[in-house]
């Protein structure tokens, strides 16, 4: 069985895409607020809190299990600080005092464009997730996704299932 390999990933843009919305809540960044450096938990816009409870509904449920993403936040393990690369072997191993410094990030972007977001912007973040590699595209967790987005968004079920 083949791998698919981290190489396809571009490392440097994928940084780019996470510290454009890094330290900042989803939703003010997205609605272009003036002021998005807080948490959403912390957000005082009304939708925040049913993205909130999504956001742990989703994290409940959500394993990444692809090899090359950190299983706890599902970015590329050559990104997340929690894993380091051994020198002889160049396999990814936890660092103890590790962690995921995206941790929440994609999920919580993804929350909100799926509740907020036209179907474009839906479509765009497929888009950003299938070039971070990021696990969400593998079919069961898709049918899981789009599953969501017909229960939040009211939509018609989307002919992939
Ligand atoms: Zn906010
Ligand atoms: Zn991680």
């Amino acid at each position: 069985m083949k791998r698919r390999r981290q190489e396809g990933v571009d490392i440097k843009e994928l940084i780019e895409c996470l510290e454009a919305w890094a330290g900042r809540c989803p939703l003010c960044q997205w609605r272009g607020g003036p002021n998005p450096w807080h948490d959403i938990s912390q957000c005082q816009r009304e939708e925040a809190g049913q993205i909130i409870e999504q956001v742990r509904d989703i994290q409940k449920g959500l394993k990444f299990e692809r090899f090359s993403c950190c299983y706890h936040c599902g970015i590329p393990q050559g990104i997340c600080d929690q894993w380091q690369q051994m020198e002889e072997t160049g396999w990814w191993e936890a660092v103890a005092e590790g962690r995921c410094q995206y941790f929440g990030l994609v999920v919580e972007v993804v929350c909100t464009l799926f509740t907020k977001g036209n179907d474009e912007e839906v479509e765009e973040v497929y888009h950003w997730m299938k070039r971070m590699g990021v696990d969400i595209y593998r079919k069961a967790s898709v049918h899981r996704w789009y599953g969501k987005r017909v229960e939040w968004g009211g939509l018609e079920a989307s002919g992939l299932v």
